[in-house]
């Protein structure tokens, strides 16, 4: 009964709203946006809050579009993993392991498996499904392709990565094998030593600026190819170490165009990718934690009107951490010591067991708390966050199926000690991969919305750095200036309340108002 009603309410969702007109698959929407204006008094220190409203409105193609992803790192666990699932649901593939009988699905996608509440129908509350609000991909939309410093085909990299069930990768074996992760580029100083045996599928040649013009005719080939509208470039390939950012460098679009045309060392794979894929007026994701996304790449997106998103996707550990924190701390409980312990033993444990790449996941990891303690003078009155240690170890035997084990120790009432323990155990590409889609759904989504701030006179697009993908992200990556969230139900909240305002639909504010009268 329960699967009925939510199916025939996913059919019935029509929107029929005094903040919306529609023009052909444009859909116009007005939304009022309250928010406080605050102001501390220099010399009282008292806070002056005044509240203030604001007309937004926006301006959405309704009609997704073609869209392509290619991925760098194709062969790798969740490139395999994101690509043989996509099939596996395309074609409704079922198969057996000793627990049973298993149906492909997108659990972990929220655009595929979140529901967003509206309200209350007298009867009951009512959800939809998040890809009911606004017309969106199916990660089953969705073209991919990619390259990957290893040569295995598809089949090979699915066995390596020992993540799907062997009954699964029979069936996926002759839709994965003849699939070969395009050629790449390999600078040794930027990834583990221990992934040199990988590199085996490389474009020839050793400068940077033919490496670029390569990426780039591959992006432009994908895309002529299938008749794509919309391409999305997104770095699944392994953690590299950090690179220096200063000026002559890549603090400027110019500078950084300049130092792959001069072999400049401190140019990685990845910045040559993310450069490629702007100028191809592709948007480009980094899913790993290095900082990819320089100053000089932001502007050059910002030139040629691509969004960039990024850092490392938020999966399991950190997911927790940032729901969990943001929790104990709303709870007036005061978080002292976290202690993350980590192993694993696949090809990216491999790469993190050595220290510059390490480094790069660790920084990504630390930083998730940070807003929460921010948002807490009671309990950090001098703005000094919990001691938080993190250790990646690798262990080969466990394979894809890492464990994470964290210990948190709160100061509670009275003097008094809480310590909670958890030990959390998954497939690290099972958790990866549905972010890999709803990554890439979101920033399609985003280029079709528009915003006027000035009662419709003129109207940009969102900011060229895509904060609104930051629940996605470990150590999301935010416009020069603005604030960085990292607590889960925040974010979700946010990313609900933009698409329900979006089309049109009052969103939920929780305040149910209408239970109050006796
Ligand atoms: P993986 O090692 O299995 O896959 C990475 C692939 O990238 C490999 O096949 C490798 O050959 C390839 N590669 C390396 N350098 C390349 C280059 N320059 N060009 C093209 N290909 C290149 O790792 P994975 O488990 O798939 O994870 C991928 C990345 O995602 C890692 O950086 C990891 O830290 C990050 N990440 C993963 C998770 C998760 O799996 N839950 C969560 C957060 C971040």
């Amino acid at each position: 009964k329960n699967k009925n009603r939510v199916e025939a309410q996913a059919q019935a969702l029509l929107v029929d709203s005094p903040f919306t007109r529609r023009e052909g698959d444009t859909l116009h929407s007005s939304y009022t946006y309250r928010r406080n204006a605050l102001a501390r008094d220099a010399a009282t220190g008292s806070l002056k809050v005044t509240p203030q409203v604001h007309d937004f409105r926006f301006r959405t193609n309704l009609k997704p579009t073609r869209t392509g992803v290619m991925l760098v790192g194709l062969g790798g666990n969740n490139g395999s993993t994101a690509l043989g699932a996509i099939i596996a649901n395309r074609h409704g593939m079922s198969w057996r392991s000793r627990d049973g009988t298993h149906t492909a699905n997108y659990f972990g996608s929220v655009t595929q498996a979140a529901t967003v509440h509206l309200g209350w129908d007298g009867t009951e509350q009512v959800y939809v499904p998040f890809n009911d609000i606004l017309p969106i991909l199916s990660p089953s939309d969705l073209i991919v392709d990619g390259w990957d410093i290893n040569g295995a085909n598809l089949y090979e990299a699915m066995l390596r990565s020992k993540v799907f069930e062997p009954t699964l990768i029979d069936q996926l074996r002759p839709h994965m094998e003849g699939i070969v992760p395009k050629p790449s580029i390999y600078y040794p100083d930027f990834i583990a030593s221990n992934q040199s045996d990988r590199a085996n599928n490389l474009i020839p040649g050793s400068s940077k600026s033919s490496h670029l013009t390569r990426i780039r005719e591959d992006i432009r080939e994908f895309k002529q190819k299938h008749e794509l509208d919309t391409v999305i470039v997104l770095w699944t390939a392994n953690t590299e170490r950090f690179t220096d950012v200063r000026a002559g460098l890549n603090m400027t679009a110019d500078e950084i165009l300049a130092s792959i045309e001069r072999n400049e060392e401190e140019i990685s794979p990845s910045n040559v990718f993310a450069v490629a894929s702007i100028l191809e007026g592709a948007h480009y994701i980094n899913g790993s934690p290095q900082n990819t996304l320089v100053p000089g790449i932001a502007q050059l997106a910002k030139r040629n009107n691509v969004f960039v998103g990024g850092d490392d996707f938020k999966s399991g550990q950190t997911k927790i951490k940032s729901a969990l924190v943001d929790f104990l701390v709303s709870s007036g409980l005061k978080p002292e010591s976290i202690v993350s312990y980590n192993h694993l033993g696949n090809n990216d444990g491999k790469n993190l067991s050595e220290q510059r790449q390490f480094r790069s996941k660790e920084i990504s990891k630390a930083s998730v708390v940070d807003d929460m303690v921010a948002a807490n003078h009671i309990l950090y009155p001098d703005g000094k966050g919990p001691d938080h240690c993190i250790v990646i170890k690798y262990v080969p035997f466990v394979g894809d199926s890492k464990r994470a084990m964290d210990e948190y120790t709160c100061s509670i009432f009275m003097g008094g000690k809480q310590t909670i323990s958890m030990h959390n155990t998954c497939e690290d590409s099972l958790l990866a991969s549905p972010l890999i889609y709803d990554l890439a759904i979101l920033t399609e989504l985003s280029a079709r919305i528009q915003y006027s701030s000035d009662g419709g006179v003129t109207y940009q697009p969102f900011h060229e750095v895509l904060s609104l993908l930051s629940i996605f992200l470990k150590a999301p990556v935010v416009p020069e200036g603005t604030p960085v969230g990292n607590a889960f139900m925040r974010q979700f909240n946010a990313l609900t309340k933009l698409f329900t305002a979006v089309a049109g639909i009052s969103s939920d504010s929780d305040l149910q108002l209408e239970f109050f009268s006796k």
